[in-house]
């Protein structure tokens, strides 16, 4: 059966460019970059060509670019190793109600040991809410983390305006990027933004490379210890095929972004247009234009998420409630619950990203087979009889 893959967010396919770019570093050149001779060279090289690609896109400079294990550690290291450096600063962090968890759950793991967190609130498109977060600011704050664009439902934050504030208050900004990098046109210059977080994967790269972007200047350690890698900032041998292959993917996706934003673009609006009008009692979750232009998020009332993926993935569509991360716990999505929608609505909720892959004829199978699932699930549904028969 052939899958269509809508769940893009979550991962995405490695680009047959990228793999070809990537094998020669497993089996010809697999010296290790860190090693004197010629023969390592060949990978250095590679590496340091790789960095300069990846900071040509942020508008940042190759030496600013380090080298990680993925997404998760990126943000890991720019919260713990800001926290610990600043700590004679002050002892608090801003950051927002819909990060993803890898954010969320640093902070919590700061806030037990002897750091303060605030969490500001977004408005019901999942915007976060500046005057809110200029409020936030305190006198100990050292760093403000605000994501760029939201794994669930798209948004796209107002960075320049939080790299203003911050800037005009003296406090570090972090974005974590992963959504938005290669996707969205970001500058670390034009937005003020101190420490960026992106991962190979959500770009059609692989798995298990990440970079963080850290501004000349802000003095954060290392956060895995060991070997003098990465100026002696991320110990370590380098994922040599990975970074390979994330720098390829990312300089695909930058060569193509006009073209890749206004193809999905298209695609997202129409199957938007289409669920909204042709099912009943649905609606759009996170902003109608300032959203990722691969993501698509909805709540249907009287249906429980979980029985629409697996009806869906009985037609070879891959969706996802929420995030990857949440799926298989039965709490409703902290996003969802941050807009304002209540338990209920939330747990009905479908995240559908497409890919520069995805066709029209994917779409429109995906609606067909989706407004045949909901019918016949809210069929079964003796609360969505009684809600019919009071409508009457
Ligand atoms: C996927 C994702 C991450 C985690 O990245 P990994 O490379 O999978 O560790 C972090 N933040 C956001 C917004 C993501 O979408």
């Amino acid at each position: 059966m052939k899958y269509i893959y809508l769940d893009n967010a979550a991962t995405t396919r490695v680009a047959p460019e990228v793999l070809e770019a990537m094998t020669p570093y497993f089996t010809e050149y697999y010296g290790n970059p860190s090693s004197i001779y010629s023969f390592a060279g060949k990978s250095k090289d590679a590496m340091e060509e790789a960095r300069a690609t990846i900071a040509g896109i942020l508008g940042a400079k190759p030496e600013e670019i380090y080298f990680t294990g993925g997404g998760s550690e990126s943000d890991n290291w720019a919260l713990k190793a800001t926290a610990e450096a600043y700590a004679g600063k002050g002892k608090h962090i801003i950051t927002s109600t819909i990060e993803h968890h890898a954010i969320l759950h640093t902070c919590e793991y700061l806030e037990r040991h002897g750091y303060e967190v605030t969490y500001v609130g977004v408005d019901e498109n999942g915007i976060i809410r500046l005057d809110e977060l200029e409020q936030a600011i305190r006198p100990d704050t050292i760093l403000i983390s605000v994501m760029a664009a939201n794994n669930e439902i798209g948004s796209i934050q107002p960075l320049k305006e939080i790299g203003e504030i911050a800037r005009k208050h003296d406090v570090f900004f972090h974005t974590d990027a992963v959504q938005a990098f290669a996707h969205i046109p970001l500058n670390v210059d034009e937005m003020n933004i101190d420490m960026l977080s992106a991962s190979g994967h959500k770009i059609n790269g692989p798995k298990g490379i990440g970079i963080m972007y850290i501004r000349k200047g802000v003095k954060i350690g290392s956060f895995i210890h060991g070997g003098a890698q990465e100026r002696k900032r991320r110990a370590g041998t380098h994922n040599v095929p990975g970074i390979i292959g994330m720098a390829k993917a990312a300089q695909i996706a930058d060569e193509k972004m006009e073209e890749r934003m206004a193809y999905e673009c298209k695609l997202r609006d129409h199957l938007i247009e289409r669920v909204l009008a042709e099912i009943p009692y649905s609606r759009l979750n996170g902003d109608r234009t300032r959203r990722l232009p691969n993501n698509a998020n909805f709540c249907f009332r009287f249906i429980e998420g979980e029985s629409m993926l697996i009806k869906l993935d009985q037609k070879g569509i891959c969706g996802s409630s929420g995030s990857a991360c949440t799926s298989g716990s039965l709490d409703p999505s902290h996003v969802l619950l941050a807009i304002g929608l209540p338990h209920e609505i939330a747990h009905g909720s479908l995240r559908l990203t497409i890919s520069q892959e995805t066709t029209m004829e994917d779409i429109d199978y995906t609606v067909d087979e989706l407004k045949k699932i909901i019918e016949q699930l809210r069929s079964m549904s003796p609360l969505y009889e009684d809600f019919v028969k009071k409508q009457k």
